[in-house]
C-alpha cells in the first residue's frame, strides 16, 4: 500500500462524482474551464472540490485555500467546498471547508465601505475506518491516488 500521487474530484450534492482530475505527486491540475462549464450549464450543481493529500496532510493547504476563496467569488451566489482526504493514523480523514462571498447588492448597499464580507470555515470532519469501507468518491480518490488501497491500515 503505496501513496502515489494527488487526485481532484468534482461531487455533487449527493456524493455522486461528476469529475476526475489528475494530479502528482503535490499538486492537482483542476481544470478551471471544465469547472465553470459545469458550473454554466447547471448552477449550484457543484457541491464540492475535492482532492486527496499525502498521508498526515489533513488540512487544506493555503494555496488549497486561495483557490477555494477564488472559486467562491466565480460562482457567486453559490457556496463552494473543498474537500481533502488523506489517511491519518490508519484512518482515511475528510476534511471539508465551506466559504461564502456577500452579494454584490449587499455590498453596494452599504456603499463599499468594507470589504465584501467572506466567510471559510471547518463544516466538518469524518473518520472512516478502511476495514468498514468509504463513500464511492472517496473510495474513487484513494483508487487512483495509491498504488494498492487493499491494505490503507498497513501504509
Ligand atoms: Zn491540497
Amino acid at each position: 500500500m503505496k501513496y502515489l500521487k494527488e487526485t481532484g474530484a468534482l461531487i455533487n450534492m449527493d456524493g455522486d462524482l461528476m469529475h476526475l482530475f489528475e494530479g502528482n505527486a503535490g499538486s492537482v491540475n483542476f481544470d478551471p474551464q471544465l469547472i465553470w462549464d459545469l458550473h454554466k450549464n447547471s448552477p449550484g450543481t457543484i457541491y464540492a472540490i475535492c482532492h486527496t493529500h499525502p498521508p498526515g496532510m489533513i488540512q487544506p493547504s493555503s494555496i488549497d485555500k486561495e483557490m477555494l476563496k477564488g472559486w467562491v467569488y466565480a460562482l457567486h451566489p453559490f457556496p463552494v467546498r473543498i474537500i481533502v482526504i488523506a489517511e491519518d493514523d490508519g484512518y482515511i480523514v475528510e476534511t471539508c471547508y465551506f466559504a461564502q462571498v456577500e452579494s454584490k447588492e449587499s455590498w453596494l448597499t452599504r456603499n463599499k465601505e468594507t470589504p465584501r464580507e467572506f466567510k471559510m470555515f471547518l463544516e466538518f470532519h469524518n473518520h472512516y475506518d478502511p476495514e468498514e469501507g468509504f463513500p464511492p468518491y472517496i473510495e474513487t480518490l484513494l483508487d487512483n491516488s495509491y498504488e494498492d488501497d487493499s491494505n490503507i491500515i498497513e501504509s
